[in-house]
């Protein structure tokens, strides 16, 4: 019989250090924890469930999504990442824990999702507004920005252009 996806994989209940805490505004930072069992059976889509303080206060843990898989120079699974928004009492208190801490950490928790390959082949429709240009210079633009699309992309493109003066 197959497994639930919920129990294909284990949760684990960790004591994981925090490795950094990356503050990238007053209210979001991104914290770094190292869980090698953890992150080496996280899939997309899945969260954590994070005790943001050591004390009772704030008793219950708080869910995270897995912003990063961080792996080490051999490619393995090392540790993940959070991205935390300051918004209530733990939140705050990630936002303000150092490296070196110890956090306990509960997952992967949730139902993943199976990543998808990309179209081979993409449309592009473009809509040439003339906005205060002519419409030479409008048509430019857009063919530009087409060009550009296509020589930073593998994929194939194909660019529909709509005008109308
Ligand atoms: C599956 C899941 C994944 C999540 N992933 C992330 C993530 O990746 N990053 C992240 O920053 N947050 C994420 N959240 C939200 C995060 O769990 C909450 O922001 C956190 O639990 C709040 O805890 P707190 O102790 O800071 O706030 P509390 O002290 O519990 O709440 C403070 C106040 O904020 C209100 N509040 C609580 N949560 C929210 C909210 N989400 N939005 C607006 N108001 C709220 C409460 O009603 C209360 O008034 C996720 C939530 C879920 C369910």
């Amino acid at each position: 019989m197959r497994q639930s996806v919920y129990f294909e994989r284990m949760p684990v209940d960790v004591d994981a250090a925090v490795i950094a805490n990356r503050r990238l505004s007053p209210d979001y930072n991104v914290l770094a924890f190292d869980a090698p069992d953890l992150a080496a059976s996280v899939r997309p889509g899945q969260f954590v469930m994070v005790k943001t303080s050591r004390g009772l206060d704030p008793l219950l843990r708080r869910p995270f999504s897995v912003f990063e898989v961080l792996r080490g120079a051999d490619g393995r699974a090392r540790g993940f990442s959070i991205f935390n928004k300051a918004i209530g009492t733990g939140t705050r208190l990630l936002s303000d824990v150092e490296a070196g801490a110890r956090l306990n950490v509960l997952g992967p928790l949730g139902r993943p999702f199976e990543p998808v390959d990309p179209p081979a082949e993409a449309w592009m429709i473009w809509p040439v507004v003339p906005a205060g240009r002519s419409d030479q210079d409008a048509t430019c633009g857009a063919a530009f920005g087409v060009f550009w699309v296509c020589r930073h992309s593998s994929r194939m493109a194909r660019a529909c252009f709509g005008a109308r003066n």
